[in-house]
C-alpha cells in the first residue's frame, strides 16, 4: 500500500506585500481520498492550490506533492498530476472531440477520448466547436482535459461553479467514480453540499491557515453536538436541547401513544451551520475579512 501522502504541506507561507495570503498552512492529503478545502473569499485557497500545482512559488514552508517539491518538478511529475486549467481561447475553433483527442496525445497512457466525452456528459456536443459551448459545458470539457492523462492526483478549483443542479449531480458521480479508481482529488468549493456529498475530509481555511479539519459529518463536533428536539403540545411549539435525543423522543412517543408525536423534529447543526460559525468569528488583527453571523446558536437555541 502506498503510504506516501499525496500532498504534504507544512507551515506554508505566501505573502503579497503586507498581505499574508497563506500564513502557516498545514495539510496532509492521503492517497485515494477526496479532500475539500473550504473557506471564504480571499482565505488563500487558490494561492495554496497554485503552489501545489507548481504555478506559484512559496515564500517559506515544506511542500511535497506525490513526494516531489513542485518548485523542482519535471515533466514526468506533471504527467502524474491532473490540473483543470481555465479555458484556453486559442483552441476555441476546435471541436470537443478534436480537442480531447489532441490533448490525449500528450500522455503515455491516456483514457479513451470517446468514453471520456461520454463520461463528462458531452456526447451530444462532441462535434460542437469549443467556443459554442455554454459555461457549464466548457467546465466539463476542462475537467475532461484534466483527467484524460489518468492523473494520480487531480486538482479542482471550484469545479462546479456555473453548473445546473443536474450537471452538478452527474459531475459528482464522475468524481466519485474517479476516486473508486484510486484517483486522489483535492478540490476547493464554496458549496457545502458539494463538500458533504463528495469529501472524505474537509479543511476549513481562514486567513491563510487551516482552522478545522475533519470528516464532513464530524466537523466542529457536529456528530456529538447537542440536538434540538421540537414538537407540538397543547397548541404550542415545545423545544428542548439534549445530548440524548433518542431518550427524549422515546419519552414523547410513550406520552402521545398510540398517536404520532405532533410536529416532531430532531435537529442538529448542518455543515453550513458549523462552517459559518468557524469563519464568522471575529477576524484576526491582520485580516480584513467580513464577519458572518453564527446560525449554529440559532439552530440549537
Ligand atoms: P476565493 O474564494 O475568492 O477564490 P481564495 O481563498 O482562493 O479566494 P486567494 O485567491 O488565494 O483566495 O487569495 C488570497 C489573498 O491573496 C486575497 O486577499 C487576494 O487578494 C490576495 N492575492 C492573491 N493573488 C494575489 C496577487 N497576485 N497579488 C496580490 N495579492 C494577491
Amino acid at each position: 500500500m502506498n503510504t506516501t501522502p499525496a500532498v504534504l504541506v507544512r507551515d506554508l507561507h505566501k505573502h503579497y506585500g503586507a498581505k499574508r495570503a497563506v500564513d502557516g498552512l498545514d495539510l496532509t492529503v492521503h492517497p485515494g481520498e477526496i479532500f475539500a478545502v473550504l473557506g471564504p473569499n480571499g482565505a488563500g485557497k487558490t494561492t495554496t492550490i497554485e503552489i501545489l500545482e507548481g504555478y506559484r512559488d512559496r515564500d517559506r514552508g515544506e511542500v511535497a506533492v506525490l513526494g516531489v517539491d513542485p518548485q523542482r518538478a519535471d515533466r514526468r511529475w506533471r504527467s502524474r498530476i491532473g490540473i483543470v486549467l481555465q479555458s484556453a481561447d486559442d483552441q476555441a475553433e476546435l471541436t470537443v472531440r478534436e480537442l480531447v483527442h489532441h490533448v490525449a496525445l500528450y500522455y503515455p497512457r491516456p483514457r479513451d477520448p470517446e468514453q471520456l466525452i461520454d463520461a463528462v456528459g458531452l456526447s451530444a456536443k462532441a462535434s460542437t466547436r469549443v467556443r459554442q459551448l455554454s459555461g457549464g459545458q466548457r467546465r466539463r470539457l476542462d475537467v475532461a482535459l484534466g483527467i484524460v492523462g489518468r492523473p494520480e492526483l487531480l486538482f479542482l478549483d471550484e469545479p462546479t461553479t456555473g453548473f445546473d443542479p443536474e450537471a452538478r449531480r452527474s459531475f459528482w458521480e464522475l468524481l466519485l467514480g474517479l476516486r473508486d479508481e484510486g484517483t486522489t482529488i483535492l478540490l476547493t468549493t464554496h458549496y457545502l453540499d458539494e463538500a458533504e456529498h463528495l469529501a472524505d475530509r474537509v479543511a476549513v481555511v481562514r486567513d491563510g491557515r487551516v482552522v478545522a479539519l475533519d470528516a464532513p459529518a464530524a466537523l466542529g463536533g457536529r456528530a456529538t453536538h447537542e440536538a434540538l428536539v421540537r414538537w407540538q403540545e397543547d397548541g404550542v411549539t415545545r423545544e428542548r436541547r439534549t445530548p440524548t435525543p433518542t431518550a427524549l423522543v422515546g419519552e414523547l412517543a410513550r406520552r402521545f401513544a398510540p398517536d404520532e408525536v405532533p410536529g416532531l423534529a430532531v435537529l442538529r447543526p448542518t455543515l453550513e451551520d458549523v462552517y459559518l460559525e468557524m469563519v464568522g468569528e471575529a477576524p484576526r488583527a491582520s485580516a480584513g475579512d467580513t464577519t458572518v453571523s453564527t446560525p449554529l446558536e440559532e439552530a440549537v437555541r
